[in-house]
């Protein structure tokens, strides 16, 4: 059994929770990769050492002093490393990254420093070998990520060592520059160190337990996903929903190695194990709801639209050329509706509805804008008789009125549109029809 472990930044925080970090890989010799992301906040309106990097960056580039800021972000690590009791000096380490930073080595270098330096004191506590990805993560020359280069060189270089600790969200470009993943990328380094040394799950440790059905913003305390689809996490993250980097599900996905989300606070929670597909039956009716505010409808009447070929092409091709794409296109046998993103639209409103008026010269057009969609997504809905029903009776009493309704041909989600300000209580409603009644019944 091999597992890589990646710990976010609030895992690695200070000493505290790197101990904790330390006992979690110790408990179980199958976590042999660790990847490490920078530290976090501690606490809440704490600054992540990433950003504190940035700034002193910044500040040099500005032709500021930057000697105190250097101390403090040493200061974050020499709390780390005497909290741990270890025998370590990264003295040398700053002086040559104060020299870069002077030098103006680059942001990505100054931003990938948060990781390298944790991986040291990470490397040094569990007593692993350190590997630095500026080896073996690989960007091509206009800074694009090489996968399959980096997985050959990183499946020879890791074959024979047992215990590594490889930080998070940085590689190298042909030159040797320092490049780095955007932000929140130590979860792709993750996912493409499982995919190189075949690993048999790919475990992701983060603040909470797991990926949770909704937005706790909205919802309190929402239950946590135990077992979620690739393809029904993409619904989800598509809608808003923050769980990993994109660019980490695929490399793991296109082998079939599991990802486990687990909380380093609550190691004794199994988490939410997100997988290709799964014949375990959904604990809920539905998986997850998410939905995001924003859109604009342009609805597009004309009589007989039903019969003239090329109609909906047209209108698309509109929006195309205005470089606007749509989200959704429901449609009535002489009515067109055209979903957007409101903020991409509204600059190029009046250019794209004379286009429209050249184009399919429609009976009548008019537009909504505030509006919001909710996708409720699910693999059990599927197998399940009347969940359009129950969802739409929940709003119904919720007093939401349904400006939409798409299903996708899969049946694995619903979306509705909305008015902007319904659509906390739409989300609230949705989530105690489908999963507060199922726990209580
Ligand atoms: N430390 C980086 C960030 O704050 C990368 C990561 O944590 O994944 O975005």
């Amino acid at each position: 059994m091999k597992k890589v472990v990646k710990f976010g930044g609030s895992s690695l925080a200070s000493a505290g929770q790197m101990k904790k970090v330390g006992d979690i890989i110790r408990s179980d010799e199958a976590r042999r990769y660790i990847v490490p992301s920078a530290p976090g906040k501690r606490f809440s309106d704490d600054t992540k050492v990433t950003d504190m990097l940035y700034q002193c960056y910044d500040a040099a580039a500005r032709g500021e002093e930057i000697d105190s800021r250097i101390a403090q972000i040493h200061g974050r690590y020499r709390e780390i490393i005497e909290g741990l009791g270890l025998n370590l000096s990264l003295d040398d380490e700053f002086a040559l990254i104060t020299d870069y930073f002077k030098r103006q080595a680059g942001r990505d270098y100054a931003a990938s420093r948060g990781e390298y330096l944790n991986g040291l004191v990470l490397a040094a506590y569990l007593g692993f070998r350190f590997v630095d990805p500026a080896e073996i993560i690989c960007f091509d020359e206009r800074g694009n990520f090489d996968s399959e280069k980096t997985h050959e060189i990183m499946r020879e270089r890791l074959k024979n060592i047992e215990y590594a600790v490889i930080p998070g969200f940085y590689g190298a470009m042909p030159d040797g520059s320092i490049k780095t993943f955007s932000r929140g990328g130590s979860d792709v380094t993750g996912s493409v160190v499982a995919r190189a040394v075949r690993a048999d799950v790919y475990e992701n440790w983060t603040d909470v337990s797991g990926v949770l059905v909704t937005d706790p913003h909205i919802v309190s305390n929402p239950e946590v996903i135990e077992t979620i689809t690739y393809r029904e996490l993409r619904e989800l993250s598509y809608m808003g929903a923050t769980v990993l980097h994109e660019d980490a599900i695929f490399p793991v996905r296109k082998e079939g190695i599991p990802i486990n989300i687990r909380n380093t606070n609550r190691p004794e929670d199994p988490g939410t194990l997100i997988v290709e597909s799964t014949c375990r039956q959904p604990r809920f009716t539905v998986t997850g709801i998410a939905g995001k505010k924003g859109f604009c409808a342009i609805n597009i009447e004309k009589d007989m639209m039903n019969s003239e070929l090329g109609f909906g092409r047209r209108v698309l091709q509109v929006f195309e050329e205005n470089e606007i794409s749509f989200e959704h296109m429901p449609s009535g046998i002489d009515t067109l509706t055209v979903l957007v993103h409101q903020s991409e639209f509204v600059e190029k409103e009046q250019t794209v509805i004379s286009g429209l008026h050249r184009a399919v010269h429609p009976d009548t057009l008019d537009m909504e804008g505030d509006l919001a969609l909710i996708a409720v997504v699910g693999r059990g809905m599927k197998a399940k008789k009347g969940t359009a029903g129950l969802l739409f009776s929940a709003l119904a009493h919720a007093r939401v009125n349904i400006k939409m309704i798409d299903q996708g041909s899969s049946e694995l989600n619903i979306i509705v549109g909305v008015r902007n300000e319904d659509f906390e209580a739409a989300i609230r409603a949705i989530y105690d029809v489908f999963i507060t009644s199922e726990l209580t019944s």
